[in-house]
């Protein structure tokens, strides 16, 4: 990992939109950040292209969906998100392709964000060689949406969306990735940390299902781990890192 310092997230924007696969994505790293921002009187959106319904092994996934979806919307309101809307692509086999990019797009145009937020679309988590492999609905979401910010301001691509009366929006100044393994911008974690942990239990169902040590403890002890991990790049601030993608301003 490069040492060079990380940046401080530009502040001058009013709304931001994230958009990711599944719930909980945002909650394993971003969710301090986003209580820092709601806090500044910022305007947060949460989009998801799934409601997570495959991911509890014991639970089926129309019934996984409703729990799911209703843990989501609570671990938003947690960090000051009361907007979050599911796309309904089928969770673990999101393809990407016209489809998803054209209801990111329509997202994006929907909410006019200037930042848009989205988790590591690259093929490994860590470093390659040696990280782990990421998974297919990451890849393709996080993608997506990088396209989908240049998307949304073309009004003669997706057609229909501006027939139907979704006006082009030409006004994402940056993508951030967070999860990169090449970070080059951080928020400080420490205001938001304990409403980030909320946020993260509030996720009980899936918690449960992938620990079995006490939930509030692998919660905290996960995120002071992660956001750690970017202080020593950050003056030794604990720090959710993104990696920005600058987008040209008209
Ligand atoms: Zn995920």
């Amino acid at each position: 990992m490069s040492d060079q310092r990380l940046e401080e997230m530009p502040t001058d924007w009013q709304r931001a939109l994230a958009v990711v696969a599944h719930p909980d994505d945002l909650e394993y790293g971003c969710a301090a950040a986003v209580a820092a921002w709601t806090d500044a009187g910022k305007q947060v959106g949460y989009v998801l292209a799934t409601r997570g319904e495959a991911g509890i092994d014991s639970l089926a996934p129309a019934d996984c969906a409703e729990v799911r979806e209703a843990e989501q919307r609570e671990s938003a309101a947690v960090v000051g998100v009361t907007t979050v809307e599911f796309l309904g692509h089928r969770d673990g086999v999101i393809e990407y392709g016209l489809a998803l990019r054209r209801d990111i797009a329509a997202a994006i145009r929907r909410h006019r964000p200037e930042l848009v937020i989205t988790l590591n679309h690259r093929d490994t988590w860590g470093p390659s060689p040696g990280g782990f492999w990421n998974t297919p609905d990451h890849r393709a979401v996080g993608r997506a949406t990088l396209d989908a910010a240049a998307d949304a301001g073309n009004r003669w691509i997706f057609p229909e969306l501006f027939d139907a009366d979704l006006r082009p929006w030409n006004g994402v100044r940056w993508v951030a990735v967070a999860g990169s393994t090449t970070p080059t911008h951080a928020v400080d974690a420490r205001p938001g940390l304990d409403r980030a942990v909320r946020s993260l239990l509030a996720h009980r169902t899936y918690l449960e299902e992938l620990t079995d040590r006490p939930a509030e403890e692998y919660v905290r002890d996960f995120l002071a781990e992660t956001t750690a991990h970017a202080a020593p790049r950050f003056d030794g601030r604990p720090a959710v890192a993104f990696e920005i993608f600058p987008r040209p301003h008209p």
